[in-house]
């Protein structure tokens, strides 16, 4: 056992601390496709030498201490769903796995709110919380396979967050330990005026300023009714261009979901017309709210060209919205597949999908480059881009993957928009991170050195 092992096993008892080769192996990777590709390719150099699995934030803090000591590196794992190489851990790492920490702390009925370990998974959050009435509004794709630590440490977004809000609106409050071993708690109030938000410093900080140790969310009383709508339009700018007018004058229907012609052609063709963009509603909450919404997106996606599809789309999308292929499934057949989110200003949007569409389709090999957009606000929305490539040779897959990354982001920069929407920046976009921040990235710095001096929190994730 190494050194780290040993100390945490007399700290917080053997069964504790995994080294063998099938826990290590199981905490090598979240589920970025680059590391998967190298693995597969037997690229892939490192891993984690240690596992240690606490129960309480106590047992947290005594880990995070003793990593100090001996100067290893820490990275908290939740479920391994971050697609950013967030919990793909460097050579030699400690992995902090929450998934001993999966409790149900609490639910204020009066206050709405409710309280729960960082590492319960977000699917038996959700459903533990709808047995009493509520539901957390937060529906990520991933809601099965990440948890609700996972969920604050990488700044996530639901499906259903036009009506809910993201993450950073949910967290009402948290407890982390920091990079010193002590425990930070803050309050769970409506709102205060009483400083920066402390709240905000661990919201999207991907492991690298702290161990999230426990999340209190907003809960919402579930919906009395839920409507589905959807439109279809010639052009992909006209449908954009009608929800920006749903979201300006005030409604706020839980889904507003667009797919370029190629996207509703993949997913929709038994369900939509041919050629066509898609847009999709879902309106829910009070009934006489629900009814007045629908109508008002109805008579402004037809006022824009939309022609209406019916509710079956929708209906469609609601049942198969979780379902993924696996990556195996592309790199068996020689193929390398991802998505990259990227968000701007509705002034902008129309000019950014077809520049970052564009510049991936520039890559060789690519055989799809197509978006939709899945999150809007009054301001802008994001654009949420797929692609395939199938190098002529295997071998050379990750300079392809690289470049169509590369393409696409300086596409996004370029057009004023921000690198990531709801992914985060793991290791895959570290080097993209300045940029976006420009004059402010000092800041994180600095807030950095001042955190974990040492550098041991998730090295290399989030900042190079
Ligand atoms: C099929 C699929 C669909 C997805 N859909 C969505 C979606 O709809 N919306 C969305 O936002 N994301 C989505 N994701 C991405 C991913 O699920 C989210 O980023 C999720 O929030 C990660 O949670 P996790 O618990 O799996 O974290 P992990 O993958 O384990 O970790 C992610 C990062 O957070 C850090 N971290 C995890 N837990 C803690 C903690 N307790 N304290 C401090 N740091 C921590 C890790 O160190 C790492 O840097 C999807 C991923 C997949 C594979």
């Amino acid at each position: 056992m190494t050194e780290i092992g040993q100390a945490l096993a007399r700290e917080l008892g053997a069964d504790r601390v995994a080294e063998d080769a099938a826990t290590l192996a199981a905490h090598r990777t979240d589920y970025w496709i680059l590391a998967h590709l190298r693995a597969r390719q037997g690229r892939l150099a490192g891993g984690p030498a240690c596992v240690v699995r606490p129960r309480s934030a106590a047992e947290v803090a005594t880990v995070v201490r003793t990593a100090q000591r001996l100067g290893v590196a820490v990275v908290p794992y939740g479920a391994g769903s971050g697609v950013v190489g967030g919990a793909t851990p460097p050579d030699r790492a400690l992995v902090i796995d929450l998934s001993a920490m999966n409790a149900l702390l609490e639910v204020h009925d009066i206050a709405l709110y409710a309280r729960a370990q960082a590492g319960l998974l977000g699917g038996a959050y959700e459903a533990a919380v709808q047995a009493r009435g509520y539901t957390s509004g937060h529906y990520p794709q991933s809601i099965d396979r990440s948890t609700v630590g996972g969920w604050v440490a990488t700044r996530a977004a639901g499906q259903f967050s036009t009506r809910y809000g993201n993450i950073e609106d949910l967290c009402l409050a948290l407890e982390a330990v920091l990079p010193s071993g002590e425990i930070v708690r803050t309050a769970s109030v409506p709102r205060a005026s009483a400083g920066p938000n402390i709240r905000e410093v661990f919201l999207g900080s991907e492991g690298t300023l702290g161990v999230i140790t426990e999340v209190t969310l907003r809960l919402h009383p579930l919906p009395e009714r839920r409507e589905l709508a959807s439109f279809a339009f010639a052009s992909f700018a006209d449908a954009l261009e009608a929800m920006r007018r749903i979201v300006r004058v005030g409604w706020r229907p839980a889904v507003l979901r667009l797919y370029d012609a190629a996207e509703a052609a993949r997913n929709f063709s038994a369900h939509a017309p041919a050629d066509a963009c898609l847009l999709l509603v879902v309106s829910e909450g009070p009934a006489t709210l629900v009814g007045a919404e629908l109508a008002a997106c109805e008579a402004m996606a037809t006022a824009g060209g939309g022609l209406p599809a019916g509710p079956a789309p929708v209906a469609h999308w609601l049942e198969h919205r979780n379902v993924v292929p696996s990556w195996d499934f592309f790199l068996e057949r020689e193929m390398v597949a991802d998505t990259i989110e990227v968000a701007v200003t509705w002034d902008r949007l129309g000019a950014l999908y077809t520049a970052v569409t564009t510049a991936l389709s520039s890559v060789d090999g690519m055989l799809i480059a197509s978006g939709h957009s899945s999150h809007c606000y009054p301001q802008g929305a994001n654009i949420y881009f797929s692609f395939v490539l199938k190098p002529a040779e295997f071998a050379a897959a990750e300079k392809l993957y690289v470049e169509a990354w590369s393409r696409a982001l300086r596409a996004t920069l370029a057009n004023g928009g921000t690198i990531s929407h709801h992914h985060g920046i793991g290791r895959l976009r570290a080097s993209w991170l300045a940029e976006e921040l420009g004059s402010a990235y000092p800041v994180l710095l600095a807030l950095k050195r001042a955190l974990d001096p040492a550098g041991l929190m998730n090295p290399g994730a989030l900042i190079p």
